[in-house]
């Protein structure tokens, strides 16, 4: 049996749980112990009828969705109960006891994908929404379900598709003049290739920061108010506060919002020489996060002259000004303790936020991306070095054959059958 149920909504108690059944029985299974489906019930209209569990009866609404026009792409039918966990597990229970089996995890949209009702990314997206925990990260994960970053792949793909064709029919027709082929227009064409890929892969970044918000490091000397400094910013006591040096062993993590942007914080050990074994792991960690963050607070006692590093990701910060005098221009002035500058902080790290976030739409924003991107860029340097040594066309050709199968993988759509036709549709060579 094909067909699977689960539950939609969280098994807690609710006031409407949403069980789903997908697969060539879903109807007819639903149809066996729900009042309201009759023989001919009408796809995606909302019918209300009481639907025998056999130990459980209860009023429900279930609507038909039938194949291919529902989620998954088979029919489907959603049941909509009251959301007490007794009553939609005696539910689930009849149907599998009927035939139907428990969908494991992310199998509809798994079918959804496999019926071509969404690609990978699409399909990645709909965790990502799910997921998002800021308005912007909704919106990004929104924007890649609507096919963003495939729109983005799909026009790399067509354009090594042209390439491909080109090549292929220098190959094939080499009598024939089919759009004059120089080697110049070739490594011309592959180089705007990969100046393309390159920036596909520039956008990781950003694409990362608006999944899983914008990593903020604190760091300084143990004392300057790192800990304080965070609870400030989270407005709850999350680091323990004290006033011996090197308290803060290893480093805490919490993410906040600033408006519509998420920012997780991390709170580093003071990096300072440690001596204690304890300690240097956690120094040792710090410079490790310092590394992989996005912006870096830099907290000093304000007094001091500073200097930055020349790493726009730095912001420094004089603390203590409620009894200490800043003395840096470029510095934000604040106290952890009393709050004051605070506000200039948050719309300091939103701006620096907003910039880095800048033009990510139809970008990648995940690892599996990044490797795919990064695999079709060695791709297409092959194939410029096998134009640099003049090497034959169709080395060139599975050279840019490897960049579209990579370019596929993050869609999901590799099938070389579609290359294939595209080569024959577009030259019309004639003989
Ligand atoms: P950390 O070692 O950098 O994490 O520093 P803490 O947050 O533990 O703070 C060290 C000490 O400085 C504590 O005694 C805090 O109360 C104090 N402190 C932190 N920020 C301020 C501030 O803005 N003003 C004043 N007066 N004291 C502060």
């Amino acid at each position: 049996m094909n067909t699977i149920v689960a539950q939609s909504t969280p098994m807690i108690a609710s006031a409407i749980a949403v069980i789903r059944l997908s697969g060539d029985s879903a109807y007819s299974l639903a149809r066996r112990v729900f009042s309201g489906f009759r023989d001919a019930s009408k796809p995606r209209t909302a019918y209300y009828g009481t639907l025998d569990a056999g130990s459980v009866k209860d009023d429900c609404i279930a609507v038909y969705f039938k194949g291919p026009h529902s989620y998954t792409g088979e029919d489907v039918v959603e049941i909509y109960c009251h959301g007490s966990v007794a009553v939609s597990s005696a539910i689930i229970e009849k149907f599998i006891a009927m035939g139907a089996r428990m969908a494991e995890r992310g199998e509809f949209t798994r079918r959804a994908f496999e019926n071509g009702k969404m690609d990978l990314t699409e399909s990645e997206a709909v965790i990502d929404l799910i997921n998002a925990q800021s308005e912007a990260e909704a919106r990004s994960a929104y924007g890649q379900l609507g096919g963003a970053l495939s729109r983005t792949i799909t026009a790399l793909q067509q354009e090594v598709t042209t390439l491909i064709a080109k090549l292929e029919a220098a190959i094939d027709y080499p009598e024939e003049d089919v759009e004059e082929l120089t080697a110049g227009a070739i490594k011309q064409e592959v180089g705007a290739l990969h100046r393309a890929l390159d920036n596909l892969k520039s956008t990781y970044r950003a694409g990362k920061i608006m999944r899983d918000g914008v990593r903020v490091v604190i760091v300084g000397k143990p004392n300057a108010g790192k800990s304080m400094l965070m609870n400030r910013l989270l407005g709850y006591e999350r680091s323990i506060v004290t006033e011996n040096a090197g308290t803060t062993r290893d480093y805490v993590e919490e993410s906040f919002l600033i408006k519509d942007m998420r920012f997780c914080l991390i709170d580093t050990a003071g990096v300072r020489d440690a001596d204690d074994k304890a300690e240097k792991i956690g120094v040792e960690r710090s410079l490790d996060m310092m590394k992989s963050a996005d912006i870096v607070l830099s907290l000093a006692e304000a007094g001091g002259e500073y200097a930055l590093p020349a790493d726009e990701r730095f912001i420094l910060l004089e603390n203590k000004i409620d009894i200490l005098a800043a003395q840096n221009a470029h510095s934000i002035k604040i106290s952890a303790l009393t709050g004051a500058g605070i506000d200039s902080l948050t719309e300091a790290l939103y701006i620096k936020a907003k910039s880095l976030t800048a033009a990510c739409s139809g970008g990648i924003n995940n690892l599996r991306h990044l490797q795919a991107v990064e695999e079709a860029i060695a791709g297409v340097t092959r194939a410029e070095e096998a134009i640099e040594k003049m090497l034959p066309p169709d080395l060139i050709s599975d050279d840019l054959m490897s960049v579209y199968r990579a370019l596929g993988s993050v869609t999901g759509i590799t099938t070389s059958d579609k290359i294939v036709g595209e080569i024959f549709s577009r030259f019309c060579v004639g003989k």
